[in-house]
């Protein structure tokens, strides 16, 4: 490492901190970003820097948004009755990309994992319950069909089977381990469509 300058070095360092960037990707890019024009830098960096400043969670669904309400929970057309629960944004986004689902979300930022140290209090539950005071017919559990989705998805029907609203969960023709944000929307419409209640 030290035939480079010390400054690619500590940029290689943090580049390999970002998730799926390993030690060779974090080096490849490192060397992309020194033979980039020095304005483009600046429009990444300044996007980067500005859109962690300037993002925050919806206080309703805790998406991530750069509005108090995110356009989804402001619009008055979507049915507030329904909520759909995934673990990030990046899921929320490919089931809206399916235009077909007209309910509203709630985004956990998690799973419970106990391998992981990862608990009921560390996602955002507390804030689902919240909003179960209010008038809800039914809440749709699209957490994925990985160990920890199916133990966050056992762990919230258990929490809302008393309120007597009701709970589906996805159909598992979500390929087991997959993530939601990968699949097509073909499969996502039919998990949906083929949800069964807990
Ligand atoms: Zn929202």
């Amino acid at each position: 490492m030290e035939y480079y300058s010390s400054h690619i070095n500590k940029l290689i360092e943090q580049l390999s901190h970002l998730p799926g960037i390993g030690a060779k990707s974090a080096q490849r890019l490192a060397f992309h970003i020194m033979n980039m024009p020095v304005e483009q830098v600046a429009q990444l960096t300044d996007s980067i820097k500005n859109a962690r400043e300037n993002v925050r969670y919806c206080k309703c669904c805790y998406t991530l948004t750069d509005r108090e309400l995110c356009p989804i929970c402001s619009n008055p057309n979507r049915d507030h009755g329904v909520i759909m629960v995934v673990e990030n944004t990046r899921d929320l986004a490919a089931y809206e990309k399916t235009g077909k689902f007209e309910g509203v979300y709630h985004v956990l930022h998690g799973a419970i994992s106990p391998m992981l140290g990862i608990g009921p209090d560390d996602i955002k539950l507390k804030e689902l319950m919240q909003r179960l005071q209010q008038e809800v017919k039914e809440v749709i559990i699209a957490t994925n069909s990985s160990l920890e989705g199916e133990t966050t998805a056992m762990y919230i029907s258990k929490l809302i089977k008393p309120t007597g609203i009701k709970v589906s969960r996805i159909a598992s023709g979500v390929p087991v381990g997959g993530d939601l944000e990968y699949i097509d929307e073909v499969t996502l419409l039919r998990a949906l469509e083929g949800r069964v209640e807990l």
